[in-house]
């Protein structure tokens, strides 16, 4: 276990069709409420047992994380965790002012991944749903770069949604030090719909980009890194491709994901959680705390993603607004 995903909310102010389709999360979709939710501090004193068992990099996701008010108190407490090098958000921006972006960088976040699927006006509003604008989330990006922070940006791709944005996308971020990284369409949950045909593959995505500007690949791959990385060959930055559906990579996955109720799932498909929100609430000494992460994570045996098409379990998968992807 070296990474670990922290989901602080299952509320989100977006829509996206691949992840909450509105028909689903109408107004009566039952979010946990504010009593169910992991505190600050209990997720600070799980991250700190995480740590020691060898957790180097944290990243806060969700549901929409910035809407968990004082984010930022939550970033100070896991930065003071001495073995975390490596601390980052992932976040549509839609809420991220210069003031925040400010206070998160000044309590120790060092980066941050922006979702945008579009460049298009239409496209981008029909993907999230709820009408919120693209120039909203690139003022967004130029504010956190501007407070210090390094920013990604990430895209999901849909066949006939988004796919006739990838080359936009790509012109637009060449050149501006921020690495785009396509993401393919996942099939997360029980009720995006998912179908194999909309899928792009990153092979695909990487030969539409190739065909404007070559690319190389980057080598200097760390271990556990999902996305596989390009460079320009005319020295115009970085891009990234994750390929979880044409070319899964359980086999070198090192990613515990903690639901915001606190349930530790060691896979992003998975079916079934392990309660530390009741662990925690009983009294749980840190050496039980730890005993309980290390057992869970030496009994793991998840790759899903390597089975799909064969013997994947079946049964209810946790939903990728709830462990944050
Ligand atoms: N709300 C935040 C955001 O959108 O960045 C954080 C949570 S969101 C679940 C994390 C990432 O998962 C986003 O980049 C989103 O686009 C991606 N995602 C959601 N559903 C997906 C799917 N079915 N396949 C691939 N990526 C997905
Ligand atoms: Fe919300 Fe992120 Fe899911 Fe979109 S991808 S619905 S912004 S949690």
């Amino acid at each position: 276990m070296r990474d670990l995903r922290i989901s602080v909310t299952d509320h989100c102010n977006f829509r996206c069709v691949y992840c909450m389709p509105k028909a689903v999360f109408g107004t009566r979709y039952h979010f946990v409420g504010h009593e169910g939710l992991l505190t600050f501090e209990e997720i600070e004193r799980l991250a700190r047992q995480a740590a020691l068992l060898g957790v180097t990099k944290i990243r806060l996701t969700g549901g929409e994380p910035l809407l968990r008010p004082h984010l930022e108190d939550l970033v100070a407490k896991l930065s003071h965790i001495q073995a975390i090098e490596d601390l980052a958000l992932t976040t549509n921006a839609s809420t991220l002012t210069p003031q925040k972006a400010a206070a998160l960088r000044a309590a120790g976040l060092q980066r941050i991944n922006i979702s945008l699927d579009a460049l298009d006006e239409d496209i981008f509003q029909k993907m999230n749903d709820v009408g919120f604008p693209v120039a909203r989330v690139l003022q967004a990006i130029d504010d956190a770069a501007a407070a210090g922070l390094r920013v990604k940006i990430n895209m999901v791709v849909r066949r006939n949604l988004n796919d006739s944005q990838i080359v936009p996308m790509a012109e637009h971020f060449r050149g501006t030090g921020h690495t785009l990284r396509f993401i393919e369409y996942m099939d997360v949950g029980n009720l995006n719909g998912w179908q194999r045909d909309d899928v792009v593959t990153a092979q695909e995505i990487l030969s539409r980009i190739g065909d404007h500007w070559p690319l190389e690949p980057v080598n200097s791959q760390r271990y556990g890194e999902v996305a596989t990385r390009y460079r320009y060959v005319d020295g115009q930055g970085e891009i990234g491709v994750i390929s979880s559906i044409s070319q899964p990579f359980c086999g070198s996955c090192t990613r515990a994901r903690l639901s915001p109720e606190g349930q530790l799932y060691t896979c992003l498909f998975g079916t079934q959680g392990h309660d530390l929100r009741a662990l925690l609430r009983s009294g749980a000494t840190d050496e039980e705390i730890y005993a309980a992460l290390a057992g869970i994570w030496r009994a793991r045996d998840d790759r899903y993603s390597e089975l799909r098409a064969s013997t994947a379990p079946k049964g209810q998968k946790v939903e990728m607004f709830h462990i944050g992807g």
